[in-house]
């Protein structure tokens, strides 16, 4: 039965490959005329430090403006890496985030770290250092405000020529973060070898925290362990007092999560950072 229509059923396939072809095609180009449009936005979800809950920094989240409706980076930047367009958007990216670092130290409301996410793709293109030293020069922003997360998967490749970039990064002046840390390779000597900043434990292991005792005990141990290699710690996705208040006790330095802040467009970031400005001047 199988074999009864090759030629067709070869045929039907073939159909169904272009399409999706064809759908990558389209999009592709949607998100270049987004580039050129201005379409895409920066939001900004802020963090706040413990104990004191003082808010440190923001970490600038990618949207895409689509009429009235907001497309998730989830939808687009896979694709993006794929095409390789993630190192021209990520170019955007980091320029429109140290503009607003640099504007909010100027305004004199704060001189919050900007967190900045790297895509893989970006961080292994040859012009990445060059790209990421003009656009400090041209901006202007001191480069101690700005934080570049990576993934695992970023590092992993090319341990050597990680370490050399990394380290150069470092020279600028820029921090450097481990984002969703814990879902990537495993290893923990390139902990060591790394010159890093911060750990960012994913999200995944917090939503059970206090739920699962498998996980709080990952979690406290990342903590340790980071404290130990005198690297410090943020917790992604904190949505409830329990997760913060045992996230405190364990010593996180750090927590971000739709509990305290959900991303929001810069006027709102800068709206919590002079709110949270006036709060510090106030008595308790
Ligand atoms: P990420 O870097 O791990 O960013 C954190 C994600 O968790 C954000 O999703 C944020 O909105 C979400 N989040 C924060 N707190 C909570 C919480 O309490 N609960 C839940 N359920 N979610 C929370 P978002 O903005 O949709 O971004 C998803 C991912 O897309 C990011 O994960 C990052 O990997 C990527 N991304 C976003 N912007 C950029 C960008 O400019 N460049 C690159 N290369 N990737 C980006
Ligand atoms: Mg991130
Ligand atoms: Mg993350
Ligand atoms: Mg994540």
């Amino acid at each position: 039965q199988l074999h009864a229509d090759p030629g067709n059923s070869f045929l039907v396939y073939d159909t169904r490959i272009g399409e999706h072809q064809r759908d990558k095609l389209r999009m592709e180009s949607r998100m270049l005329k987004a580039l050129e449009h201005g379409d895409f936005e920066l939001f900004y979800q802020g963090q706040r430090g413990l104990p004191d809950g003082r808010i440190c920094g923001f970490e600038a989240l990618l949207r895409w403006r689509d009429g009235d409706k907001m497309i998730s980076p989830a939808e687009f930047i896979p694709l993006a890496e794929e095409t390789g367009l993630i190192v021209r958007i990520g170019a955007w990216v980091l320029e429109q985030a140290c503009r607003q670092a640099k504007a909010w130290a100027d305004s004199g409301a704060g001189k919050p770290l900007v967190a900045v996410n790297i895509a893989p793709r970006q961080f292994n293109h040859p012009d990445f250092l060059a790209t990421v030293r003009d656009t400090l020069a041209r901006t202007g922003v001191d480069p101690r405000q700005i934080e570049l997360e990576i993934t695992e998967g970023s590092v992993m490749n090319d341990a050597e020529t990680s370490i050399a970039q990394l380290h150069a990064l470092r020279e600028l002046g820029l921090h450097l973060a481990i984002d969703d840390f814990g879902t990537g390779y495993a290893s923990l000597s390139y902990l060591r070898r790394f010159p890093l900043d911060r750990l960012k434990i994913d999200r995944s292991f917090i939503k059970q925290l206090t739920t699962s005792e498998q996980d709080d005990t990952i979690v406290r141990t990342v903590i340790e362990l980071a404290h130990t290699l005198g690297l410090s710690v943020t917790a992604e996705g904190v949505e409830t007092i329990e997760q913060e208040t045992v996230l405190q006790g364990w010593g996180c330095d750090v927590i971000q999560g739709f509990l305290r802040f959900r991303p929001a467009p810069a006027a709102a970031a800068t709206a919590s950072l002079e709110k949270d400005k006036l709060e510090a001047l106030q008595p308790a």
